[in-house]
């Protein structure tokens, strides 16, 4: 088992999105708080794009959420990484796997799996050929627990709750869980700060971690805005895109939303430095809903 990043290491945290669609306000909940938590601890902030789903992405979703970035004024660290360009590392990475005999072919199509939540391990020890099939990692019973800096102790069982899960699909699209964990440790991040809604995914994300030697992250999942109607605001329900040039105005109702003190209206960049020096992060509710409704 590896170890955690240790008390020492320099903070690190990221803001991830993937360009399913515009960034709306829940995803300015992310920026934000990943943002001051990542600069008030002195840290670094990176900006990643998430677009190895390729059906998924949506038309304009890119330019739009680099047009945000821009427009709100945030202070990216790095240059933004993107994953598209970055196949060739994480069909290493699935090399590597393979090496240590913890992956495996398995040619089960969504049919032949049902409405089985859990895989059963069908192919596993079918040793089927590794092209144009899809490609799963190896779990065990062993339970999986961490603490989430908001939300307190997690446990999960993949075993029971999951079974062995697709890192590369039939189409040869490269699963969020694989390409999440090696980017996360190739840009060094220490943090992930990011939606109550990828709590369930961490469980996955800390597995595979241990595989592959990497050093656990601190994990902190915020609590998600809601619309009128109680459902998560999402690119699906149609969330409304952040309009870029309300920036300062969609600044001062995001720390808000987060229960952070006041901050004056001002250029987006004031705003945020002023943000990031009265961050406190015991101020975010603990729960994984924000009370208020957002459009
Ligand atoms: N790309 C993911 C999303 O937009 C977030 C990934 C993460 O923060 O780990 O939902």
């Amino acid at each position: 088992m590896s170890d955690q990043h240790s008390e020492h290491t320099p903070y690190r945290g990221r803001f991830a999105p993937s360009p399913t669609g515009p960034l709306h306000f829940g995803s300015l909940i992310t920026a934000v708080a990943s943002y001051c938590e990542a600069k008030s601890n002195h840290g670094k902030w990176l900006v990643r794009i998430e677009d190895t789903d390729i059906p998924r992405i949506y038309p304009g979703s890119e330019t739009h959420i680099l047009q945000c970035l821009e427009a709100f004024e945030f202070e990216i660290d790095e240059q933004i990484l993107f994953q598209k360009d970055r196949l060739d590392i994480y069909n290493d990475v699935l090399e590597q796997l393979h090496q240590k005999h913890a992956i495996y072919a398995c040619q089960c199509t969504r049919k032949m799996l049902g409405s089985n939540a859990i895989y059963q391990g069908t192919c596993k020890n079918l040793h089927l050929d590794f092209e144009h099939q899809a490609i799963r990692v190896k779990v065990n019973e062993d339970p999986i627990t961490f603490i989430d800096i908001l939300q307190g102790e997690q446990t999960a069982n993949l075993a029971t709750e999951l079974g062995d899960f697709v890192l590369k699909r039939r189409d040869g699209i490269i699963n969020y869980q694989l390409a999440v964990v090696v980017d996360d440790y190739l840009q060094g991040i220490t943090h992930v700060v990011r939606g109550a809604d990828l709590l369930d995914n961490t469980a996955r994300q800390i597995w595979l971690g241990k595989l592959l030697d990497y050093p656990q992250l601190r994990y902190l999942h915020l609590p998600l805005a809601m619309n009128d109607q109680g459902q998560k605001l999402s690119k699906q329900n149609l969330a409304q895109a952040l309009d870029p040039s309300n920036a300062s105005k969609l600044l001062q109702q995001a720390f808000s939303a987060l229960q952070q003190p006041d901050v004056a209206l001002d250029r987006p960049s004031n705003m945020l430095k002023q943000a990031v020096q009265q961050w406190q992060i015991h101020r975010v509710p603990q729960t994984t809903m924000l009370s208020g409704t957002y459009f």
